[in-house]
């Protein structure tokens, strides 16, 4: 949903009130209120909408509370409703000043690293294809987690099998839109260097993040070892969030983790594994001068939301106005290309 998200309807009062809190990463459970709300009004016919609120039983529907209920009884009124209002003020404005990342944004067809309610996002997987379309993406990846990750819900190879069959049928219902939902993972590197999945679920994927999340302040050499073995495994395709750091936000700070960045960057330039830009506010991984380091290295990179939320797709602007400050063509960073070649890439 762009910032003209809202065309006077209630559903779209609610959705663009859900999308805003999201973006500015507000909790889910918060935003989970409005976008129970407007589901629970998207069924209903206009008239009913408009009779319920004069006669002040909109709260008698489920999922409409007294603060949704307001929401759509102003919208049916025809005035901005008052917490929408809030929520554009408070975080409705550009992600970045003077229009920086744009040109490059423009660019992007997709992005490869988003989340469900299946790991530890907080939205169902159409919610999150559903606002990649209306953002204007050909494709996204839904890249949830893998088993070892427990607090995150990840995926074992049994409920991996059923999303797969999941994303198949939202498929069914999103390819007339010119949409793919594309199947993935975001697979923990283990302590040896191997990937967190079977290669027989692996193989079934379209897309492969792989990512470091636990013992990220290993020594650096033997870190060095498990993340180039994790870029020479055949099946990975993006280095997500190399560092691990977190530099704002409610789960506090982590220092960068230490390894030889020259040595990982190298080895993705060879195995043509993409350089996550990691664009989420918090993280901002890599930092600028191994952005740098990797532009020189010759790799390759991939922009990326690492939405938990529909709002949070948004967030790959951030991550231009990076890549642009770095001076890296549009041509290397892989979610400019379209779905065909972007594919071809990927299979291992
Ligand atoms: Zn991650
Ligand atoms: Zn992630």
């Amino acid at each position: 949903m762009t910032e003209q998200g809202y065309d006077g309807t209630p559903v779209a009062a609610l959705r663009r009130i859900a999308f805003l809190l999201e973006r500015g990463r507000a909790d889910s459970y918060k935003v989970k209120a409005y976008r129970g709300a407007a589901a629970a009004v998207l069924p209903l016919a206009p008239d009913e909408i408009a009779a319920r609120a004069a006669a002040g039983t909109l709260t008698e529907l489920p999922g409409v509370g007294a603060s949704t209920a307001r929401v759509i009884a102003e919208a049916v009124a025809g005035r901005m409703p008052d917490k929408l209002a809030e929520v554009e003020e408070q975080y409705g404005a550009p992600l970045t000043a003077d229009g920086a990342g744009t040109a490059l944004r423009a660019g992007l067809r997709g992005d490869l690293h988003s989340h469900s309610d299946w790991s530890d996002g907080g939205s169902p997987i159409e919610e999150m294809a559903m606002t990649a379309m209306e953002l204007g993406h050909d494709y996204l990846v839904l890249t949830d987690h893998s088993p070892r990750l427990k607090v995150a819900r990840g995926l074992s190879a049994e409920r991996l099998t059923r999303q797969l069959g999941v994303v198949e049928a939202v498929n069914a219902h999103l390819a007339r839109a010119g949409f793919r939902l594309l199947k993935g993972i975001e697979v923990d590197i283990l302590d040896d260097g191997s990937l967190d999945q079977t290669e027989e679920m692996l193989a079934r994927l379209e897309v492969r993040v792989a990512s470091v999340h636990s013992k990220l302040a290993m020594d650096p050499e033997p870190l060095t070892r498990r993340m180039v073995a994790a870029v020479r495994n055949p099946f990975t395709n993006v280095l997500g969030h190399c560092t691990g750091r977190l530099v704002t936000g409610n789960r506090g700070t982590r220092a960068e983790s230490r390894f030889d960045a020259r040595t990982v960057f190298e080895a993705c330039a060879e195995e043509g594994v993409a350089v996550e830009i990691n664009s989420r506010p918090e993280r901002r991984d890599p930092p600028t001068r191994l952005l740098e380091l990797a532009r020189d290295a010759g790799c390759l990179f991939s922009i990326d939301s690492d939405a938990h939320a529909p709002g949070q797709l948004d967030y790959p602007l951030l991550g231009c106005e990076r890549a642009e400050a770095a001076g890296i063509d549009a041509d290397r960073i892989v979610n400019t290309w379209p779905v065909e070649r972007l594919l071809e890439w990927a299979r291992p």
